[in-house]
């Protein structure tokens, strides 16, 4: 039989597995006999040693091994059955006790010699309740108990005992039929154990170092797949040579650098040659360039646009708000005036003639860079000639807005930028397909910026405070989160930041400016707000998380986040980046209750460390690969067995093998890939393009 015969044999095909059962199996995703056999372990319990009665630890997991001394059944006058037994070995007796199952009264036998698991408690006598049970008969395969044992993530009628059984089942009948995947050289080169060694010793391991190995294994091939994939995505895109040869000549930089009032840093230098080595070849660019908040990746998109414009052809600046996206216009445009280069902005907000007059201009190549939000892709806009794609805080978008951008154009560059740093272990295995460049380094003469943790009654100290730094010329921010939890108890964070915003006017800050700003105004509104704020006629702003992203205010010194325990790690790095952009000290506070774990991790790192990286780090950490920001919009499968975190060295040694092989091997047509190639079909059927294979 082969895998593909076994991959449809039905889980009823095995022993113990009526209609009933297949059903609840079928909730654990188990429906076939591979399902099974790739059910994994949850963790695994070592019932190996057995301890002395007389050394048992109360309130610890325990394996003992003993003889029957007596047994009975009693019935409490509420009519519940009680089995009790005794059990003893040569240094004691242990009680064990269920409740409402009279029918284990069948099952045992005095003096026979038994094995017993569960958690220890002392109540007068030494007890167990409901321990885990099996009778030890010579020569009998026991896959329950005296040994590493496996627990399994179950549902309700579903039982560990049951699914050790049926794995059991399933090891002895099938494993012969499990079909080995990888090459057997890559196997040898990276020390791999042979797959049915694997699927044997993850269920039941004979030790934890074979347990080790065969999880390694596992994981391994999982991770293989993935970075295969991606290897042959990344080949795809690197074969056509269909896209545009821009033409780069030094005087422009040099132009380009005299536009500006400042010097780029070293990062920022080494990124634009990335990208001018890039967009001067003819295949498409497609780069993802990380960088910090406030470490000047505006800049270098702003040389990309001009590269393309100098070119002959448009570029397109994509961002996630309206607010961030005027924010570039105005930036851009002014930058790039006196070069001659036409600035448009395209967002829904705009009134319907203008809108159209724009989107006319962008058809007929009257307008160079054309700036924008989603309106870039929802309204009908067709490019003259578009060269380049900027996708701002790329994250935002889904894989279907971002490539609906593109395809505007002829296979154009594509720069994706983003100032939430990506974990290199999670870059690898979601971007992996993308060329990366990081800027490293802020601009010299930043500031560090003081991040505080504070309690509610440190309120008063605060508002004078943020009073102060408004006397000495700064400005603020104090930001709402969506639920808050203070008098009056506002639902949402309009409601929050509306109403503190009057009490904060008239209550706190009398004599002070004030200003607010949320998601539901108009965006001439927002727009007014914030051209106030940047003039210096708003002292302080208060806000919803709108200001979360990107919002360039130099002179502003104080981002007051409040409630902020019910924000995620990234989101409040995020905020603290508003702050902190010009030449004075800044401050970030954070008031609010961290009553959990989380909260208390997040607040800490805030205080510690103000290093992007080390943010999402610790951020992916404690949500875990599939809440990280995006991770579900990528269109990669999520990954079974393997943890990014844990498992980043054999991820990377998977990545290495799986681009080495393509490298090889780019269509995978080599027979003695074969195996591969099928795994990799059937795990990705309809969820990744793979053109060109086999
Ligand atoms: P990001 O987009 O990475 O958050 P920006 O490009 O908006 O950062 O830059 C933040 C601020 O720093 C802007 O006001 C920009 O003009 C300024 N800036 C950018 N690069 C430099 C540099 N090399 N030296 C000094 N200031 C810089
Ligand atoms: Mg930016």
């Amino acid at each position: 039989m082969d895998l593909m015969q076994e991959k449809k044999q039905d889980i009823r095909y095995l022993k113990g597995v009526g209609p009933k059962k297949a059903e609840l199996l079928g909730k654990l995703g188990i429906g076939t006999v591979e399902d099974l056999l790739y059910y994994l372990p949850r963790r695994y319990e070592d019932r190996g040693n057995f301890s002395l009665i007389k050394d048992v630890k109360v309130g610890g997991y325990q394996a003992i091994r003993g003889n029957v001394l007596t047994f009975g059944l009693t019935r409490t006058r509420k009519g519940v059955n009680i089995f009790q037994l005794a059990l003893g070995d040569k240094t004691g007796v242990i009680y064990c006790t269920w409740f409402n199952q009279p029918f284990l009264k069948k099952f045992f036998k005095i003096e026979q010699e038994i094995i017993i698991y569960g958690k220890v408690e002392k109540h007068r006598k030494l007890q167990i309740s409901h321990p885990e049970f099996e009778i030890v008969e010579k020569g009998a395969h026991s896959v329950n108990i005296g040994k590493i044992v496996p627990i399994y993530p179950l549902t309700r009628d579903v039982s560990q005992r049951y699914v050790r059984f049926l794995t059991r089942e399933a090891i002895t009948r099938f494993i012969s039929s499990a079909k080995e995947k990888l090459p057997v050289n890559m196997r040898a080169r990276t020390h791999l154990v042979d797959l049915q060694f694997a699927l044997r010793n993850i269920h039941f391991p004979g030790s934890f170092e074979n347990l080790d190995r065969a999880y390694r294994r596992i994981v391994f091939e999982e991770f293989f797949l993935l970075q295969l994939a991606l290897a042959l995505k990344k080949r795809d895109a690197k074969t056509s040579l269909n896209g545009i040869t821009h033409s780069v000549k030094p005087s422009l930089g040099d132009s380009f650098k005299k536009l500006l009032t400042f010097e780029l840093t070293p990062s920022q230098l080494k990124v634009i040659s990335e990208i001018e080595r890039d967009m001067s070849s003819p295949k498409p660019m497609n780069r993802l360039l990380q960088g910090d908040v406030g470490s000047g990746k505006t800049a270098v998109a702003v040389y990309a646009l001009l590269l393309t414009v100098k070119n002959g052809y448009q570029g397109a600046v994509m961002a996630p708000t309206e607010i961030l996206a005027r924010q570039h216009y105005i930036n851009i445009s002014e930058l790039l005036m006196p070069l001659g280069v036409n600035v448009r902005l395209l967002v829904a907000g705009l009134d319907p003639q203008k809108k159209l007059r724009v989107k006319q201009e962008i058809e007929k190549g009257d307008s160079d860079i054309v700036i924008g939000t989603h309106a870039l892709i929802q309204e009908n806009v067709d490019f003259k000639k578009l060269g380049l794609v900027v996708i701002d805080e790329q994250h935002k978008f889904g894989v279907s807005q971002r490539s609906l951008l593109r395809e505007k154009g002829l296979s154009p560059d594509v720069l994706l930028m983003t100032a939430t740093p990506i974990p290199r272990t999670l870059a690898m295995t979601v971007y992996g397909d993308l060329d990366m460049s990081v800027i490293k380094e802020l601009p010299k003469g930043r500031r560090p910026i003081t991040t505080y943790c504070l309690e509610e009654e440190k309120r008063e100290k605060v508002y004078q405070f943020i009073a102060e730094e408004v006397k000495n010329g700064r400005q603020a921010y104090i930001v709402y989160p969506r639920i808050w939890s203070g008098k009056g108890s506002p639902e949402t964070s309009l409601k929050a930041a509306a109403h503190m915003y009057n009490k904060l006017q008239e209550r706190i800050f009398p004599s002070l400016k004030l200003g607010l700003i949320h998601g539901r105004m108009k965006v001439k509104e927002k727009d007014e707000i914030m051209k106030k704020f940047k003039d210096r006629k708003i002292d302080i702003l208060v806000s919803t998380t709108v200001i979360e992203v990107g919002i360039d205010i130099a002179n502003a010194s104080v981002m007051l986040v409040e409630n902020a325990e019910r924000f995620g790690l990234s989101q409040l790095h995020q905020l603290r980046g508003r702050v902190g952009r010009g030449d004075f000290p800044s401050y970030c506070i954070l008031i609010g209750n961290p009553k959990t774990e989380s909260a208390k991790r997040r607040f800490d790192t805030m205080q510690e460390t103000q290093d992007g990286f080390k943010v999402a780090e610790e951020d992916l950490e404690l949500r875990g690969s599939g809440e990280f920001f995006g991770t579900r919009q990528h269109g990669l499968p999520e990954l079974r067995f393997g943890n990014i975190l844990r498992d980043f060295d054999i991820m990377e040694q998977a990545r290495s093998e799986a681009f080495e092989l393509v490298k090889c091997d780019p269509h995978l047509a080599d027979p003695r890939n074969a195996f591969v190639l099928d795994a990799l079909k059937k795990r990705f059927e309809g969820k990744l393009e793979l053109a060109n294979v086999g």
